[in-house]
């Protein structure tokens, strides 16, 4: 009951604005940071619970002191976040629930984008920067119609109906303009269909598009952009031909964002998730290196920006991660350090070589003893599923990693915030509050800045919502939730 009542009273305040109600949750923000940014950037790292961020320090860290050295997470943790989705879907949230609270400020059912518990569409801290005047942008490393992103940007029932995700992206607009200016991320899929070819609509609308990496870096700065560089999700860091693929889309997002009235950017480490639904642990800390690659280039950014604020948290933890398993105390990340390719693309490979055990260790990128060529030259005879968790396990067993779950778990999440009005991230929050306090910066700005009233004729909500989408076809179900 109490959980419901706090539900409506959050969204009678969105619906009203929500000044009154959020000022007073950032009552204390307001004595030390009497101005809000101009620009915010929201960094969603899925599934990156707190032993993602310990494991990556130890990866990272330099044998030969006896110090285990800070990695660019250190200095920015500013608290931990609370990330239970609405009561009907109990403690553990699924990405929708929870990039629906972190967008909106709103609690909802595992499975929800952008709407409530009643199926009602709600309004996130990207719609509201958009509303007033600022430009805005997505990069991510997943397609860009998933979860996480589809939250702040579109409304849908379920987060599997990516084709009508995809249509609201093109179809909805505010001030008579798109949601987003610049979309960063994979999903030609769902944008370039039989029935509908989005690409060209957004083409025609006067966006450039790209879709590789090097034919981003050609297009002018300033423009609005349609970037999409596979068919779904981008591929996992250790087999893209660029490893700093997310900070290479953050640069150029930025590139094309920044303007007078400012900006706001959502930058989501997508696969983190699908290496910790995997459990892969590899590829868990390639992502967090390119993770990490991000974060250094916006510490740099706000350091000659400082009017620009950034936030990174996640959704959820995935895996059930443990560093330290089996009653052994210890972990041994040195053998993640010299990985070729994923576990998956080595898997792919091996059944073409001659020597698979040799291949193996060339591509894992240690020495492996007599027994374990051995066993490699067996592993390759299995089928594809069993080769995969071949090289998983024995990575496992290597660096002593352990999992609980092929899903998520319900632990609270790390908050680190950077630059102006950062001090509004402070303490113990519920993912609610993060995207409260940036609604209340994104209200202070000037509402000038707006150029037009909202076009009247919106047709994204009634249309798009309760539509049967193609539904989630992945092979893997985890990547759908
Ligand atoms: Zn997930």
């Amino acid at each position: 009951m109490f959980r419901q009542s706090t539900l409506f009273a959050i969204l009678s305040a969105a619906l009203l604005g929500g000044c009154a109600q959020v000022s007073s949750t950032t009552s204390s923000t307001e004595a030390t940071s009497p101005t809000a940014p101009k620009n915010i950037i929201m960094v969603v790292a899925d599934g990156m619970g707190p032993a993602y961020t310990t494991a990556y320090r130890n990866y990272q860290d330099n044998p030969d002191t006896a110090m285990v050295e800070p990695v660019v997470f250190d200095d920015i943790l500013v608290g931990n976040a609370s990330t239970y989705p609405a009561q009907e879907s109990g403690y553990v949230t699924d990405s929708a629930a929870s990039a629906t609270a972190l967008a909106s400020g709103v609690k909802s059912y595992n499975g929800a984008i952008g709407v409530d518990s009643n199926r009602q569409p709600v309004k996130s801290v990207l719609h509201l920067a958009k509303e007033r005047g600022m430009r805005t942008g997505l990069a991510v490393t997943s397609q860009i119609v998933h979860a996480t992103p589809a939250s702040y940007v579109a409304h849908n029932e379920s987060r599997k109906n990516y084709d009508a995700l995809a249509e609201s992206f093109f179809d909805d607009r505010i001030n008579n303009g798109f949601v987003v200016d610049v979309m960063l991320g994979g999903g030609t899929k769902y944008f370039e269909r039989e029935d509908r070819d989005i690409v060209a609509e957004f083409i025609d609308a006067g966006f450039q598009y790209a879709d590789s990496y090097n034919s981003l870096a050609a297009v002018p700065r300033g423009e609005q952009v349609l970037g999409l560089f596979a068919p779904v999700g981008l591929p996992p860091a250790l087999d893209d031909k660029r490893k700093n693929r997310l900070a290479y889309l953050t640069e150029h997002a930025i590139k094309h964002l920044e303007n007078d009235n400012g900006f706001f950017l959502l930058v989501e480490a997508s696969q983190v998730d699908w290496a910790g639904h995997s459990n892969d642990i590899a590829s868990a800390m390639a992502e967090m290196h390119d993770l990490a690659l991000t974060m250094d280039y916006l510490k740099s950014y706000v350091k000659a920006n400082p009017d620009t604020l950034v936030v990174l948290t996640a959704d959820h933890s995935t895996g059930g991660l443990t560093i330290g398993a089996k009653g052994d105390y210890r972990w041994s990340p040195e053998f993640l350090k010299n990985m070729k390719a994923s576990v998956s693309a080595i898997a792919m490979a091996m059944t073409e070589e001659d020597a698979p055990g040799a291949f193996v260790a060339d591509q894992l990128g240690f020495s492996l003893a007599d027994d374990e060529v051995a066993h490699f030259d067996d592993v390759a005879t299995l089928d594809d599923a069993e080769r995969v968790k071949a090289l998983k396990a024995f990575l496992d067993g290597k660096t002593n990693t352990g999992w609980t779950t092929s899903g998520h778990t319900g632990v609270d999440v790390e908050v680190f915030a950077f630059g102006s009005g950062a001090d509004a991230l402070r303490g113990q929050l519920d993912n609610t509050d993060i995207a409260k306090r940036l609604m209340a910066f994104v209200e202070k700005r000037p509402a000038s800045l707006a150029t037009s009233p909202v076009d009247a004729d919106e047709k994204r909500d009634e249309s798009n919502i309760g539509t049967d989408g193609e539904g989630c076809d992945f092979k893997e179900d985890w990547r759908c939730m």
